[in-house]
């Protein structure tokens, strides 16, 4: 009954696992180990020919992450998943397991600072080139796709600008023209299932508010397990020729016996195999325990996160409040069309008095912290034009949606009275 759960509550207390088969354990073990033992020759040959699934090496599959893997798979709504040791690896794996020199994929330029950085730089050296495009423009998407296109990617909710992206208009034209989406789902686990929209291949930070607690680092890719690579074959040849790093499997036709999981099983066998960012065992403990209550967690968000976006656009200092909840317009539409109960913890604004009352603002708080991180159960804050968008040029941040007096909420679940008392204390002093 569980196992079949469509309900997110149950799905992360029960998907993937019921006790531990060797000691009943309820709660998922830590299996810290490395390795683990052959049941004799016959069965080695088998695991590394992918003739049976088993674990092998930590560095390419663990119990612990495997259930971790599971049960994100089934809360999106996915056929697998893939834990890797961050978010910024997720990303890199879910381009690199499509794209090779030469090749290009498009991007909104609306992004995380350091997936930015990423795309338009770090890629660019391994010759993988990022076309940016506006996403207020879905048809931007197809005019910058050429032969060489191997997929599309966007955030859900990219902060700073908060504006949802219009996943299912995007989706339709990706499959139209033969492209998987990708979507970076880190600022709305729960709130937004991208794969029920039409996206292909989700991934996620799960630092963030799966983990909830501000304690790990770690990465999701899930296989939505819908982009039929066959049909497009000349446009994937990572994953329909065969791979001379592999004895020559062809990936869509070696794992088919095990279903529609080509991308995520190459992403595993090959990707993490050869570059090792793996998620430590510890780390998907962690993340397991998170997991339990962030249904709960993203609701409490989002409800104490709506109260205070109300509470600042009353507020004379603040100009502006950026939240999906208090937009007007398409922007909302869009919003409405993919968010369920909320539209999560993120949240900007912009002071009367700019740069230097922001600054004021942030030294004069005393409950949320002043950290460079979001999704956390506590309040965060943070000036982004100064931290977590510097490394970036003044005319990159403003194309990201950073301007000089914007400061960044990550509201958490602290009682709303404690939250709107120390902004209103910190509005005082900016
Ligand atoms: N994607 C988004 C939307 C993020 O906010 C972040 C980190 O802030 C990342 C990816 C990168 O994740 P990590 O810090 O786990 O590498």
């Amino acid at each position: 009954m569980t196992a079949n759960s469509t309900h997110p509550e149950t799905i992360v207390l029960h998907a993937g696992w019921r006790a531990d088969p060797a000691t009943n354990s309820v709660a998922v073990p830590i299996y810290q180990t490395t390795s683990y033992q052959f049941r004799d020759t016959e069965h080695a040959a088998n695991l590394f020919a992918l003739a049976e699934m088993g674990n092998i090496y930590t560095r390419i599959m663990n119990p612990t992450c495997d259930v971790l893997e599971q049960r994100i798979a089934a809360l999106e709504g996915g056929v697998a998943a893939l834990a890797l040791a961050s978010g910024q690896t997720a990303s890199t794996f879910a381009i690199t397991n499509l794209c090779q020199a030469g090749d290009n994929f498009v991007s909104s330029t609306n992004l995380y600072g350091g997936t930015w950085n990423l795309f338009a730089n770090t890629l660019k050296q391994f010759g993988i080139e990022c076309r940016f495009v506006d996403p207020e423009d879905p048809e931007a998407f197809v005019r910058a796709t050429d032969e060489r296109t191997r997929c599309w990617y966007a955030e859900t909710l990219p902060n700073p600008k908060l504006e949802a992206f219009p996943i299912p208009e995007v989706a339709r034209l990706a499959e139209q023209v033969g492209v998987p989406l990708i979507m970076d789902n880190t600022s709305a686990p729960v709130l937004c299932r991208p794969l029920a929209h039409g996206a292909h291949i989700v991934v996620y930070s799960t630092t963030k508010f799966i983990g909830g607690h501000g304690t790990s680092i770690g990465g999701m890719i899930v296989d939505g397990g819908t982009f039929d690579w066959e049909k497009h074959g000349k446009r994937f040849p990572l994953l329909t020729q065969p791979d001379p790093s592999y004895h020559g499997a062809v990936w869509t036709e070696a794992v088919k016996p095990l279903g529609p999981v080509a991308y995520i099983i190459r992403a595993r066998v090959i990707l993490l195999r050869d570059i090792g960012a793996a998620m430590s065992p510890f780390n998907a403990f962690q993340f397991i325990q998170g997991l339990e209550t962030l249904p709960l967690r993203m609701r409490a968000h989002s409800d104490n996160a709506a109260a205070v976006a109300h509470f600042l656009a009353k507020h004379p200092k603040v100009t502006k409040v950026i939240y999906p909840g208090q937009m007007a317009g398409e922007a909302r539409r869009r919003a409405d069309s993919i968010f369920k109960h909320g539209y999560g913890a993120l949240l900007g604004f912009e002071l009367q008095g700019g740069a230097e009352a922001g600054r004021r603002f942030i030294d004069a708080l005393k409950m949320f912290y002043h950290v460079a991180n979001i999704g956390d159960s506590r309040s965060l804050a943070i000036h982004p034009a100064s931290t977590t968008h510097s490394q970036l040029s003044p005319e990159d941040q403003l194309a990201t949606g950073v301007t000089p007096g914007y400061v960044r909420l990550s509201v958490g679940i602290e009682h709303i009275d404690d939250i709107l008392a120390d902004l209103t204390r910190a509005l005082e002093a900016a």
